[in-house]
C-alpha cells in the first residue's frame, strides 16, 4: 500500500475502465458512501496502453491518466485470474487471454485447455484485485486483496463477468457465476482491496 493516502470526501470520482462489468461492480461497491461515480468511457477518456507487468503497475498508470485527464480523483482496477499450475497465467493478461473482440467463453477454454496439456491435477486459483486511487496533482494509493479457490469446468452460472463461471471460492461449492452479487461482494479480491481503500480514505 502506498504512502500518499488521503481522504476521499463526497463527490465525483472517475472510474478509469472501460469494463462494464467491473464498472457496476465499482459502483455497486462504493454507492452507500456519497460518492458520485463516473466511467472514465462515459467522459469519453482513451484507455492507455497496459504496459505495467503488475496489477499494481497496470493500475497506477490507468488511474493517473484518468485523473490528469479530468481533473478529478480516479480510481483504476487492474485485476486478473492466477492459476497455480499456470505459473499464475493469465495474470495481467487475463482480459487478453479473451482475444478481440472479448469472449470469456473461449478465455476459459484456453485455461482448461492450458491445464489439460499440463497434466496437473491442481486447479488451485486466485483472484487478485490491485486498486490505484489518483488525485490530480500525481498523488497516489494502491490497495491490493484476492479470493482464493480452484476452477471448476464446464463454466456455470449467468452472474458477474469474465472467468466467474469457473471460479470456486475456498469454502463453496457454486462459482461466482452462480453466486449472488452481494454474496460475491462480500469475498472477492475487488472487495477485500476495497476493505482497505475504505479504511484508509473514508
Ligand atoms: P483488466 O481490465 O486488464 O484489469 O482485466 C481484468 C480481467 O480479469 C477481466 O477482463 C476479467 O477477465 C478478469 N477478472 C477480473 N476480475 C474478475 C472478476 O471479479 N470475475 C471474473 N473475472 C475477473
Amino acid at each position: 500500500m502506498s504512502e500518499n493516502v488521503r481522504k476521499l470526501g463526497p463527490g465525483r470520482l472517475v472510474i478509469a475502465s472501460h469494463n462494464d462489468g467491473k464498472v457496476r461492480e465499482i459502483n455497486e461497491l462504493l454507492s452507500p458512501f456519497g460518492i458520485e461515480a463516473v466511467s472514465a468511457k462515459k467522459i469519453g477518456l482513451a484507455e492507455p496502453e497496459e504496459t505495467g507487468i503488475t496489477f499494481a503497475e497496470n493500475a497506477a498508470l490507468k488511474a493517473r491518466a484518468a485523473a490528469t485527464a479530468s481533473g478529478l480523483p480516479a480510481l483504476a482496477d487492474d485485476s486478473g485470474l492466477a492459476v497455480a499450475a499456470l505459473g499464475g497465467a493469465p495474470g495481467i493478461y487475463s482480459a487478453r487471454w479473451a482475444g478481440e473482440p472479448r469472449s470469456f467463453a473461449n478465455a476459459m477454454r484456453k485455461v482448461e485447455a492450458a491445464l489439460d496439456e499440463s497434466g496437473t491435477e491442481d486447479f488451485s486459483a486466485r483472484f487478485v484485485c490491485a486498486l490505484c486511487l489518483a488525485w490530480p496533482d500525481g498523488a497516489i494509493a494502491i490497495f491490493e486483496g484476492d479470493v482464493r479457490g480452484r476452477l471448476a469446468f464446464p463454466p456455470r452460472g449467468i452472474n458477474g463477468f469474465g472467468y466467474d463461471p469457473i471460479f470456486v471460492a475456498d469454502g463453496y461449492d457454486i462459482t461466482f457465476g452462480e453466486m449472488d452479487p452481494r454474496e460475491k461482494h462480500s469475498i472477492s479480491h475487488r472487495a477485500d482491496a476495497f476493505r482497505k481503500l475504505m479504511k484508509a480514505c473514508f
